[in-house]
């Protein structure tokens, strides 16, 4: 990750939180007055954000209407407030013989861009373990290896520890060490890969001497290659009677692996990953390489690396693999990872054994964050608790925004569009029912819909009302809540609201289906729409002989009105679905109630109303159709 390219014109720096380009006052330093009092244009200008073309207008010392004109020749209207792309302030500066010149500014909370501009002094960088996976085909002898290695190999000063699986674990041959990934195969490599994590410095390449070159040892290749890996090939299992190590070669050029003393430029090894033989060597080979490839750190700065492993254990709260890749990891330090956040409140290396500090290119497993971050993650430590903390929610929120942004289809009719565009391959539901039976058997039908392409997971599925743990869920997963014969209170709607989470509610199952399956279809075109009007509460109830019960009620939320469907609802649940029978104000009938005033109501027969049950009164409305 050290050395992600960066786009950047050449001649630009990189200053973090340089806001004072866009002001006239820099520029006025540089502004040289002819004789005839004529403004020199800047030959250059420098800028970070977007710029209007009234603040690019400025920064060249040209008139706005300049600009304009010009933009408009190239069959562009503008304003000066309108915000101009990179492109267009390039085009535009080229017209007017300026060089501009962006500042990139690097986000505090974008930790990943500051990790990959880490800048150290030559001297400060010390020789760091090299990092290795193991690659290889199926029963080459990936976990054999990586067994057999770190049985024989443990790391001096620590022998009696237990082994423990915390996803990496480090050896030492002659007072150096290798940290070996021990996630074998390119699956979790490529993940990492795919999260933008690079943490491989060396593929150890594993095929059988009696098997040779299979499906996935071609695949090993194509992976170290894309990342850039050196591969170092061990050809295993030289003690089987029909072991061919000379056919393991040939197979391997023929892959354009070529070996050293046959003119190419990758180191081979012989060796038997079960007896043990040929290790060493191996080891030995691992570490010339990444003395070719000068592998660096500086250990004296705050630490930051990458996740390798981690998982949330019953007792311990999130626990995390992290790989220090720069500076020193300490316990008690504060550190943002991913979008956790937390302090090192125990760390541990892989033979369990508690440590203070770990170095570049250790794997340690910690404690002490306040969620569990996903493999490929990078972590950062910061210098106060609170700085860590603050980064790590501005984190979360953006996280959460650019997941929103990205593929949530906040409603029906969104999924439906991006399904119609195919810009969705799945969609998540969370349903909620009054009883176990209904839930179930929504849950089968949902998951039997299947249309061409489209898949529906159902993620949670339980009886009662929906609570706040379930809008947060269905917002953090794009689920779409499907409510069966319950109502939602005014605060979880609400909620509901806030989050983007749409709440569809239905009392017939084949309703229910047939508008989840037009919308897989991306044909969603609803009719109507149930739009709820108000709610209320019991707070007295009257028996009266000849008209039933009498509701006292306090309209809570919106208005009721006469003629409205109504719903009553007991703890969550809809108890009975129909019509209001009356609505009265002090004896009076009234058309309707709002918000905050008190009223009667009967419900047209119905008459098991109890103090406490909510009123809800509804409409159907016609659903503009714009598809
Ligand atoms: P993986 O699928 O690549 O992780 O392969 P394994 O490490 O599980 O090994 C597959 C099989 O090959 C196991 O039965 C091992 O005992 C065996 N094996 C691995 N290395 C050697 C070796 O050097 N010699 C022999 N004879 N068998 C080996």
């Amino acid at each position: 990750m050290a050395n992600k390219p960066q786009k950047r014109k050449p001649g630009n720096n990189n200053k973090r939180g340089n806001n004072n380009n866009r002001s006239r006052q820099n520029n006025r330093g540089n502004q040289n007055y002819t004789p005839r009092n004529r403004v020199e244009y800047p030959k250059e200008i420098t800028y970070s954000g977007p710029l209007t073309v009234g603040q690019l207008a400025e920064l060249m010392k040209r008139n706005s209407s300049e600009i304009i004109k010009f933009l408009f020749m190239m069959g562009n209207m503008s304003t000066i407030n309108t915000t101009l792309s990179d492109e267009d302030i390039e085009l535009i500066c080229m017209q007017f013989n300026v060089t501009p010149n962006k500042e990139v500014v690097i986000d505090e909370d974008d930790i990943e861009e500051q990790i990959s501009n880490r800048e150290f002094k030559d001297e400060d960088l010390k020789p760091r373990p090299p990092v290795v996976t193991i690659m290889g085909h199926v029963d080459h002898g990936k976990t054999t290896l990586l067994d057999t290695i770190r049985n024989t190999h443990v790391t001096s000063g620590e022998f009696g520890g237990i082994t423990q699986h915390i996803g990496a674990y480090q050896v030492s041959l002659n007072g150096r060490k290798v940290t070996f990934l021990d996630t074998p195969g390119h699956e979790a490599f490529t993940a990492m890969r795919a999260r933008g994590a690079q943490v491989t410095d060396i593929v150890v390449l594993i095929v059988a001497a009696d098997d040779g070159v299979m499906p996935q040892t071609k695949e090993s290749i194509d992976h170290a290659r894309a990342a850039g890996v050196p591969i170092v090939v061990a050809v295993n299992k030289i003690d089987k009677p029909g072991a061919n190590p000379e056919r393991v070669m040939t197979e391997l050029s023929n892959e354009g692996v070529m070996p050293e003393e046959w003119g190419g430029d990758t180191v081979f090894t012989q060796i038997s990953a079960r007896s043990g033989e040929g290790v060493n060597d191996l080891l030995e080979a691992l570490l010339l390489v990444a003395d070719m490839q000068e592998l660096r750190a500086n250990p004296d700065v705050l630490a930051s690396g990458t996740v390798v492993e981690a998982k949330l254990d019953k007792g311990r709260g999130p626990v995390a693999t992290l790989l220090v890749q720069q500076g020193t990891l300490k316990s008690g330090d504060a550190l943002v990872v991913g979008t956790s956040y937390g302090r090192v409140r125990k760390m541990t290396n892989d033979r369990g054994m508690e440590m203070k500090k770990a170095e570049p290119s250790m794997p340690v497993e910690i404690i002490g964050l306040n969620e569990v971050p996903k493999a490929g993650d990078v972590f950062m430590v910061y210098d106060s608790y609170k700085k860590a903390a603050e980064i790590a929610q501005s984190r979360e929120e953006k996280q959460i925004e650019k997941e929103r942004n990205a593929t949530s289809a906040r409603s029906l009719e969104d999924m439906a569009r991006m399904i119609s565009e195919g810009d969705m391959q799945e969609v998540n539901v969370l349903i909620k029912a009054d009883v176990q039976g209904s839930a179930e058997a929504l849950k089968a039908s949902i998951e039997k819909l299947d249309v061409d392409t489209v898949k529906c997971n159902v993620i949670r599925s339980t009886v009662g009302t929906i609570t706040e743990s379930d809008i947060m869920l269905a917002s953090a997963s794009n689920a779409i809540i499907y409510g069966f014969n319950i109502r939602p209170t005014a605060a979880i709607r609400k909620k509901a609201e806030e989050e983007g989470v749409e709440i569809r509610l239905h009392n017939i199952i084949y309703k229910a289906l047939e508008e989840l399956e037009s919308a897989m279809k991306g044909l969603l075109a609803p009719v109507y729409e149930e739009v709820v009007t108000g709610q209320a509460e019991v707070r007295q109830t009257y028996k009266v002989s000849r008209i039933g019960t009498i509701a006292g009620c306090y309209v809570t939320d919106g208005v009721i009105k006469r003629d409205s469907h109504c719903r009553l609802i007991r703890d969550g649940i809809v108890v009975y679905t129909g019509k209001l029978g009356s609505l009265r104000r002090f004896e009076n009938d009234v058309k309707e109630v709002t918000q905050g005033f008190e009223c009667g109501m009967t419900i047209e027969n119905f008459n098991d109303i109890k103090i406490g049950d909510i009123i809800e009164a509804f409409e159907d409305q016609e659903v503009k159709n714009d598809a």
